[in-house]
């Protein structure tokens, strides 16, 4: 048997190895002499061994290995003789030199383990209907109530059902009897009530239900409070299971007492099999339908249906990465075997996880890599010229010389016009980089070759910024640049709207309204798209259906890790403007509360009297609109008539019309207006170089990309800038000590913590990490918003190594079968069309 590599084994492994073996050694020196002084194996054992799985990903083999070292010392000091403790460090010791040798990597194990047996498969003359098709509504126990619960959930059909997993999961495989509790450990029991009494303190409001529950060893007491609906649900008579935390009692250890977590109302032998003596699954719930009925529905669904889950991924892709079949996969995701690591269930890295967050992550990037190939063999109508006239002219006329960063973009997206394939070229760079320079030299080489260009924004002020700042540049190359925005006199948008159509306005700029229907270009040939965070992913769909076929380019201010890059920009090439223009100072970043408001204001107005100006920012959120604007406004007022009489405050914000926001903006870029009150309107693109202070009101109340893209409104100019957060939080609920996803607790920690990496970091991109990191890939930069569908197994936090592989192997997929038309693929090319096909607009594959 040849030796498999393992390359990626080595370093972590080694790592580990000589963490954890230096104190078994030494327990195991001189005859374990030393025994008795090397203090919590167990616990420094098991803490490493879930530590090393929850990092890295071994193969099988060595999985099996750590999993075994840390069984060694599971009830080490609690349950062994000193002969079998000694004994245990024997054969951890050799285990670990084992693996230091490598030899277990030579052994080679299954590929996939079979600790679970497939469900039978239905006999039937006529092949199954697929479990896409079938309506969760038609099964057994379902019913119209239970289906509108269910899709409260994402779950419409048998399929969706099967792929929800649970979040985490509790381990009631061992039931221990009850005349073996023993205080102080964590335990579950199985028996029936013999006695439910509920008692209220009238004074406290307090109810307590007082449960006894009997096995055929013994009685033990759990204690409910405050939690009178259970009086229904523990009635005497009922078996039941319970698990938690072990107390003695009052007469210690003759009145053991259960401080019960979790607990399960048996009715039948079924259940006793379905929801104890085995790790059980916990899904998310939605009021009406449990965790415990999921169970019984997911139990049943894999009986009937789980052989006939369509094994999606090629053989040889699952041989590579050791991933179980998908009926395996799916099996043992719900229902894992008892040998099962908890904690890896937990974190989602068990290999039946690893295998259905790699399908998901799989289907996407092929989807993705098919987009891009269509692309390439796509053929542009025109070329573009990079000797036109006006591209020189441009350079003659720029008030600066670009960055090297700047140069080397500009270089990229060049190579890309001049040849004919569609250039779809993403540009990230953090705020203030200076990417509107570079896309001007797009649109100039665009209309100096003979056709029109698009820039589209996603507000109105910033429309309006970009137009009075390109403007002048684009006639002074002899070009001409409309506005076209969705309000505006009706007469004049005609005019302009009449201009595009004949091909006399080289570059329109505006927002949405752009791609509407009643627009209508001559010769579109280039389309920019800026601040494309903003907008969601452009369908490039779009403007192919309108008859154009332009060369695309995005630009992004938000810099995302390069795991959702690959998920959401897959598909598009990538330029990175990766530094600022010189003589930028970094921005000064304060944490302030309402207490500090003084030196807030004393910092403001020495900023003014260095003749500098200052934006004062208030959130502003659908659901408060009202009271959000009014605080904007009322801020204003203040500001004017206490604060600083003497200057000139000017208020914008989305609800005003567009003549007078774009006076005010205009106003405050002259420096008639000094301070400028604004909601998150400015968040994006305004470009004032004389405004070097920012207080962000209610700093709390933002995300933290947004921050970071409001601070980057100040320091564009040479002078020291600042911007102070005053943040003020709401007050911790008393006595709450769980802090459940959406308390208010959570959204305090998660405040502090955005609020704590603005001030510590300038980086884009490390903000964007650890905004990732504290929202989840979910909720960052509202990838839902992007009408992205929602991963159901895979988590690009943690699967980033998954996401590599899934990349690597779609790609090799697609050369081998560019148009996924071999036989083999035709199952993997389905399931990738009803998954993508809407979101990602395939077109030559369907
Ligand atoms: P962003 O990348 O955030 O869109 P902008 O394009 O608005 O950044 O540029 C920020 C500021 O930097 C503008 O005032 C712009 O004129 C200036 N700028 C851009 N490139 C350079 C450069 N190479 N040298 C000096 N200033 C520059
Ligand atoms: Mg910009």
């Amino acid at each position: 048997m040849p030796r498999p590599d393992f390359p990626h084994v080595c370093d972590p492994l080694r790592a580990f190895l000589h963490r954890v073996i230096r104190p078994i050694e030494f327990a195991c020196r001189d005859a374990h002499a030393h025994l008795q002084t090397v203090k919590n194996l167990d616990r420094f054992v098991s803490e490493q061994v879930i530590g090393a799985l929850g990092e890295h990903v071994y193969p099988r083999a060595v999985e099996v290995e750590l999993l075994s070292l840390r069984n060694l010392f599971v009830d080490f000091y609690t349950r062994l003789t000193p002969a079998e403790q000694r004994d245990r460090l024997t054969q951890a010791f050799a285990l670990l030199r084992r693996l230091q040798d490598g030899e277990s990597m030579i052994q080679p194990s299954p590929v996939i383990p079979t600790t679970h047996q497939p469900p039978p498969i239905p006999l039937s003359d006529d092949p199954p209907r697929p479990l896409w098709e079938l309506s969760i509504q038609f099964v057994k126990g379902v019913g119209p109530k239970r289906t509108i619960l269910l899709q409260r959930l994402g779950i419409s059909t048998v399929e969706e059902a099967l792929w929800t997993l649970p979040w985490r999961y509790d381990d009631r495989s061992v039931v221990t009897p009850v005349a073996k509790l023993v205080p102080g450990g964590i335990h579950c029991v199985c028996g029936v009530i013999i006695r439910a009494e509920s008692t209220r303190a009238r004074s406290r409001r307090l109810s307590i239900l007082d449960v006894s529950v009997q096995d055929a060893t013994g009685t033990v007491h759990a204690v409910f409070f405050n939690q009178p609906y259970l009086e229904e649900v523990l009635r005497e008579g009922g078996r039941v299971m319970m698990a938690g935390r072990v107390v003695a009692g009052r007469r210690g250890w003759m009145d053991l007492r259960l401080e019960a977590t979790q607990f399960e109302v048996l009715s039948g032998a079924d259940d006793e099999l379905l929801h104890v003596g085995r790790i059980v699954p916990i899904y998310h719930e939605t009021k009406g339908w449990t965790s415990r009925q999921m169970r019984v529905l997911l139990h049943s669904l894999l009986a009937e249906h789980g052989g006939n889950l369509e094994e999606v991924l090629p053989l040889s892709v699952r041989a590579r990465h050791r991933l179980p079949p998908i009926g395996e996969a799916i099996q043992q995701v719900h229902f894992p075997a008892s040998d099962t690591d908890l904690a890896s269930l937990d974190h989602g890295v068990t290999a039946a996880h690893r295998r259905l967050a790699f399908e998901e992550l799989f289907l996407l990037q092929a989807a993705m890599a098919l987009r891009q190939r269509e692309l390439k063999e796509e053929r542009k109508a025109f070329r573009f010229n990079p000797q036109a006239e006006p591209l020189k002219e441009l350079a003659r006329r720029l008030p600066f010389t670009l960055t090297a960063a700047q140069e080397r973009v500009w270089r990229e997206i060049q190579a890309d016009m001049v040849t004919s394939r569609p250039m779809n070229r993403l540009v990230q760079g953090d705020v203030g980089s200076g990417k509107t320079v570079v896309a001007l030299h797009a649109l100039v080489m665009a209309c100096g070759s003979g056709c029109q260009a698009a820039l589209m924004v996603p507000t109105e002020i910033l429309a309006e910024q970009h137009y009075l700042t390109l403007k002048p540049l684009l006639e002074s190359v002899g070009l001409n640049a409309v506005l076209l925005t969705g309000s505006g006199k009706t007469k004049a948008r005609h005019a302009v709207l009449q201009q595009v159509r004949s091909g006399k306005a080289q570059v329109a700029i505006g927002t949405h309204a752009l791609i509407q229907k009643r627009v209508q270009f001559a010769r579109l040939g280039l389309v920019v798209v800026d601040e494309q965070h903003k907008f969601g992913v452009l369908q490039r769909k779009t403007l192919l259906d309108k008859g154009y076929q332009p060369d695309v380019l995005v630009m992004t201010a938000t810099p995302i890790p390069r795991t959702l890059a690959m998920t959401v920009y897959g598909d598009l090439d990538v330029s990175v403007i990766d530094m600022l223009p010189p003589g930028r100072k970094p921005v000064r970043t304060m944490l302030y509360t309402e207490g500090q408001r003084h030196k807030t204001w004393q910092l403001v107005g020495d900023e003014l009297k260095a003749g500098r100006q200052a934006y004062i920012v208030y959130p502003l959120v659908e659901e408060s609109e009202k009271i959000d604007l009014k605080a904007a406004i009322q801020g204003a007022e203040e500001l004017r008539q206490d604060v600083f009489p003497t200057v000139q405050v000017g208020l914008l914000h989305g609800r005003m019309a567009t003549a007078e926001k774009e006076q005010t903006m205009a106003a405050f870029k002259a420096g008639t207006i000094q301070i400028l009150v604004a909601t998150t309107v400015i968040e994006v693109g305004v470009d004032v170089p004389n405004a070097t202070v920012m207080v962000i009101e209610h700093a709390e109340r933002f995300g933290l990309a947004q921050l970071h893209q409001l601070r980057g409104r100040v320091g564009r100019g040479a002078h020291q800038s600042m911007c102070i957060l005053m943040a003020s939080y709401p007050p911790r609920e008393a006595g709450s000590r769980l802090s459940p996803e959406g308390s208010p607790e959570t959204d305090r920690s998660h405040a502090q913590q955005r609020l704590a990496a603005l001030v510590r970091s300038h980086d884009g991109f490390v903000i964007a990490e650890e905004d990732l990191r504290i929202r989840g890939p979910g909720e960052f930069l509202g990838l839902r918003q992007w009408g992205m569908p929602e991963f159901r197994a895979a988590n690009l936090v943690r699967d980033a190594e998954l996401l590599e592989l899934a990349r690597q192997e779609a790609s090799a997929l697609l050369a081998q079968d560019p148009r996924l038309t071999l036989p083999q693929h035709q199952i993997f090319k389905g399931a990738m069309l009803r998954r993508w096909k809407g979101k990602l607009a395939l077109g030559a594959v369907s």
